[in-house]
């Protein structure tokens, strides 16, 4: 069965939807996008995920496509069309269609497309044994601030990742870890997250606040700071959060095992709060 997807005001199948080639997400990646879970058919953290794409809009001097409730019917729409118990709704704005050129173009509508995608977030496999990353230099644009859908440089470190066997690759920047290809870094060292404070350099990911908040909530402190590959091939635990992913255990970085190849406690317990969190709904 096919997805009913959502094009520029229509919910139509995925078969029929159509965006034209001079739309500006397509020529220059002059766009923006939004993930959001969904669990036992909710959005979870949804207003975090609209604060961020105004930040993103608002920061390109791009226009809203549609009205802010208007955006939220969409989303629920598609859970129901799609029949979406537990998965991710994809949502992209771009500057609209219009002849290449670099400037902006005048009266021009944005686009807005979305779509669902089915995936286990909860019972998620990866989840129980943690996964393999691998580090890469990070090569992207100095506004990481900005969730453009500008991703060459994260499809080639997650690539290269998948070469090396691993389910994600850490960028590193002037020695640093700045962030997962698609998702924020964490290690940890006794009972304290370590993690690299928000600048341009990183985005500001919905699951890393919420994580600060329930680490707050039951007494894991949080350390914002830099750190290196080399300090976290000696860390007690380490874990990446993302929308569609909450919070993953990693067990090996570039080949060397962390907490001795185990999930430790402190990433197991931030799951659970997490886990239990998105299915209270
Ligand atoms: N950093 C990057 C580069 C990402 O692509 C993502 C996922 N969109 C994140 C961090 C995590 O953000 P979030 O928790 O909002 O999914």
């Amino acid at each position: 069965m096919s997805r009913i997807v959502y094009v520029n005001g229509s919910f139509v199948p995925e078969e029929d939807a159509k965006v034209s080639i001079f739309d500006r997400g397509f020529l220059f990646a002059d766009g923006v996008y939004e993930v959001t879970p969904v669990v036992n058919f909710k959005l979870v953290d949804y207003a975090a995920h609209v604060e961020r794409l105004t930040r993103s809009l608002n920061e390109l001097k791009m226009a809203w496509p549609c009205t802010v409730p208007e955006l939220r019917t969409m989303h629920e729409e598609l859970v129901v069309r799609n029949n979406l118990a537990e998965g991710i709704i994809y949502m992209q704005v771009t500057r609209g269609v219009a002849d290449r050129m670099f400037n902006f173009p005048k009266d021009t509508r944005s686009s807005l497309v979305a779509f669902p995608q089915v995936m286990k977030l909860v019972d998620n496999p990866n989840a129980r044994m943690g996964v393999k990353i691998v580090t890469t230099p990070d090569l992207r644009w100095a506004r990481r601030d900005i969730k453009t859908i500008m991703l060459l440089a994260p499809c080639l470190g997650k690539e290269e990742a998948y070469q090396k066997g691993a389910a994600e690759a850490w960028m590193v920047e002037d020695g640093k870890v700045t962030e997962g290809t698609s998702s924020n870094a964490y290690i940890v060292k006794g009972n304290t997250i370590i993690t690299r404070p928000i600048s341009n350099s990183i985005l500001n990911g919905c699951t890393r606040r919420a994580l600060f908040r329930m680490a707050k909530e039951h007494g894991v402190e949080i350390e914002e700071r830099l750190f290196t590959p080399e300090e976290a091939y000696a860390a007690d635990e380490a874990f990446l959060t993302s929308a569609s992913q909450f919070v993953m255990p990693i067990t090996e970085i570039d080949g060397k095992r962390i907490g001795g190849g185990q999930v430790g406690p402190v990433v197991r317990k931030m799951r659970e709060l997490f886990l239990e969190e998105a299915q209270r709904g």
